[in-house]
């Protein structure tokens, strides 16, 4: 009878439609955002949730893109194989761009610039990388404050001829070690383990800031030269498209103004406690 055709009609109707509110919620629509929470004021834990500038940059762009954004925790030396292997969509995690980097990702446009800095006791003579010779050093592993320091105890390869470039810390008893973040190298400085860390300037600055006894100098050459970074978002090769709307994003953020604005608000909100 018709009573029954309209009732199996709309329970038709209602699994349909139950579908439909489910297949809204799939997976792509969901844009996965890869950090390592431990490099405040970029990102950082606040009630166990990863917080920073770099996390409203990933929300400005999940808006942007009408998705819902994920993020996910992870190690700092994991991120780039993450993206690149298409785990996850982008990478924001105060990511410096480097040649060897570009190689496995794209990089966005640069949204901050940054130096190493050295976190050193207040009462330290250091003023320069050369003043490290001898000492043992903390590292956040997989960074470029790692890379630097890791080069000149080790020295380099020059490219073309494979020529040995001495390194300024080589055969000096100079030391690396790597941590998992600032926090854990600036515990093991406390302690004694390390007698210097180097790490990014505004991480740097914060980490020495919890400490009464401990400074954050910029890392600089005895000849006056300094190292020079940039910041960039990183996103799959090829994936043009993300890359175009991270890149629209990015720049509509720096002209209004808001990534100073976030790295004000978000120094002072890590700093505290
Ligand atoms: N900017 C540094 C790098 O890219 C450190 C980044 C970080 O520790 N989150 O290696």
């Amino acid at each position: 009878n018709s009573k029954k055709i309209i009732s199996v009609l709309l329970v038709v109707a209602l699994v349909m439609s139950m579908f439909a509110l489910t297949s809204c919620k799939k997976e792509e629509d969901v844009l996965t955002v890869y950090t390592n929470a431990e490099f405040p004021p970029f990102e950082y834990l606040s009630d166990n949730k990863p917080v920073g500038v770099d996390m409203q940059i990933a929300q400005a762009i999940a808006d942007e893109l009408g998705m819902k954004l994920e993020i996910k925790n992870v190690k700092f030396d994991t991120i780039l194989t993450s993206i690149s292997s298409g785990k996850g969509d982008l990478g924001i995690a105060g990511i410096t761009v480097t040649p060897e980097r570009a190689e496995s990702v794209n990089f966005s446009e640069n949204y901050i610039t940054s130096t190493q800095y050295m976190v050193i006791k207040n009462d330290s003579e250091i003023k320069t990388i050369e003043d490290l010779a001898g000492l043992k050093i903390g590292v956040q592993l997989g960074t470029t404050g790692d890379f630097i320091i890791s080069d000149e105890i080790s020295g380099t390869e020059d490219e073309e001829t494979g020529e040995h470039i001495k390194g300024v810390l080589e055969g000096t008893g100079a030391t690396v070690t790597q941590y998992n973040s600032a926090a854990d190298a600036a515990v093991n400085m406390d302690s004694g383990k390390v007698d210097v860390v180097v790490i990014d300037m505004l991480p740097a600055e914060i980490v020495a800031g919890q400490y009464d006894n401990f400074k954050a100098i910029e890392l600089v050459y005895a000849d006056g030269s300094k190292t020079d970074e940039s910041y960039a978002v990183a996103v799959k090769k090829g994936n043009k498209e993300l890359l175009d709307t991270v890149n629209k994003v990015i720049n509509r953020l720096i002209e209004e103004g808001k990534i100073d604005k976030w790295v004000v608000e978000h120094t002072t909100q890590s700093s505290k406690g």
